[in-house]
């Protein structure tokens, strides 16, 4: 652990310490957010007293990306949101939305530092340690990812970036540079493992101990994760942030049990049910949608941020000794499909397939019948044979059925050739409209 004192902390202590933390945030919010000061105003909560504390959280409204966009005026790109002057601010990201707009994210140099702190947590949890090579892979550098990068010279790492889009440079880099650790998109650790298989590279055989992948789910998928176990000949960790928010907010422990809250401290997490918006406990095994709220922000703090992750939640007790709670992504509510009344993730259904190999390849495509969100069964899904196989329909029946079982979910499975479906050196797309 970076910070045992922190990160082992029993977690009642840490509810009353972001207790104190969201109390002064609140204050700061009505202080200098018109953004806020406006939406709680309308929400009847008029000032921090009547907001309360944590534990009253669940009585004020959600944040939605759209809404911080919709404030943006030629005056003020950012938003009503920003709360600190120019002089204050320090670095400005840009996310783009699903609708093309971006959103600007900008951070005092004292965010800056949290991000970068609570992303080394996250990073350290893998088990990496000081004095080890990592290579990475992300073009990062514009995009918030860029700050989770900071997190490698802050645990104390040698870190050999290589970036997107080269694989024989990365190879080589592995080859030649020997690092202990690889950071990259689960689709491009696929993709790697494939590649280095058709031209006899021994990635197995590689100095590479250690994955961490982030940017997409997929990581925590049992099935996938054995897959990438297996060719790479390493241990599997997986990362998370959302850009609004943090850089790396949390990251899995050699436990492989879910992701620790690394940016515990600055980010209170809560979990709602997506359709209906309403609260949920984070008990052990509970499934929602991620709410996040900063509780130390100071250039434009959100309250309460739809993320559109759909997570499961983990909060028994992890053998390294970590407390925060846990989660592993399903999948991101923009993605999910609703099938006659069951919520369809894509991932998830990758990951019922991918138990499949040595039959499969574990690409898959989901292919939607009709335009949006809900959808009539059969819903067609296209899955990839491994090389060499043949298409069997006593094999397309039996995955059929398993997704049935397993997704509550009609399918109609097309076994489509190896090598027919894309692959990525960054992020896998599993819909295809
Ligand atoms: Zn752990």
């Amino acid at each position: 652990m970076l910070a045992p004192e922190v990160e082992a902390r029993p977690w009642v202590e840490q509810l009353d310490v972001d207790d104190a933390s969201y109390r002064t945030q609140l204050a700061y919010l009505f202080d200098r957010s018109a953004f806020y000061r406006e939406k709680l105003g309308e929400a009847g909560v008029a000032s921090p007293r009547k907001a309360g504390g944590l534990a009253d959280i669940a009585r004020l409204p959600l944040t939605e990306k759209r809404e911080l966009t919709a404030t943006r005026t030629p005056d003020n790109p950012i938003g009503a949101h920003l709360c600190a002057p120019p002089s204050e601010i320090v670095r400005i990201y840009s996310t783009s939305g699903t609708t093309g707009a971006p959103t600007y994210i900008p951070l005092t140099a004292g965010d800056l530092e949290n991000w970068v702190t609570g992303s080394a947590r996250s990073y350290a949890a893998s088990g990496i340690t000081a004095g080890q090579r990592i290579v990475s892979t992300y073009n990062a550098g514009p995009f918030v990812a860029g700050a989770a990068l900071a997190a490698i010279d802050r645990v104390g790492l040698c870190h050999i970036p290589v970036g997107t889009g080269n694989t024989e440079r990365l190879i080589a880099a592995i080859e030649l540079l020997r690092p202990e650790a690889a950071v990259l998109t689960p689709s491009y650790a696929a993709h790697l493992v494939e590649w280095a298989a058709e031209r006899e590279v021994d990635l197995r055989g590689s100095s590479v101990e250690r994955v961490l992948v982030a940017g997409e789910p997929g990581g925590g998928e049992t099935a996938f994760r054995a897959k990438l176990e297996e060719g790479w000949g390493a241990r599997v960790t997986e990362a998370m942030g959302i850009g609004d928010i943090g850089a790396s907010l949390w990251g899995e422990c050699e436990e492989q049990d879910g992701m620790h809250l690394g940016a515990r401290g600055f980010v209170h997490a809560e979990l709602i049910e997506p359709d209906t918006e309403v609260a949920l406990e984070m008990d052990d095994g509970a499934t929602g949608e991620l709410v996040l709220t900063h509780l130390q922000h100071r250039a434009a703090p959100l309250l309460r941020f739809r993320t559109r992750d759909h997570v499961q939640v983990r909060t028994s007790p992890c053998k390294c000794g970590r407390t925060s709670p846990r989660v592993r992504c399903v999948g991101r509510t923009d993605d999910m499909l609703i099938v006659r009344g069951v919520n369809v993730f894509p991932s998830a259904v990758r990951e019922v397939v991918s138990a499949f190999a040595p039959e499969v390849s574990g690409h898959i495509l989901v292919k939607p019948q009709a335009a949006g969100v809900k959808q009539e069964p059969p819903l067609p899904v296209s899955v990839e044979l491994a090389r060499g196989a043949n298409a069997d329909a006593a094999l397309a029946e039996a995955i059929r059925e398993r997704l049935r079982s397993v997704l509550l979910t009609q399918t109609r499975v097309d076994l489509v050739p190896w090598g027919s479906l894309q692959r990525s050196e960054y992020k896998s797309k599993l819909v295809e409209h």
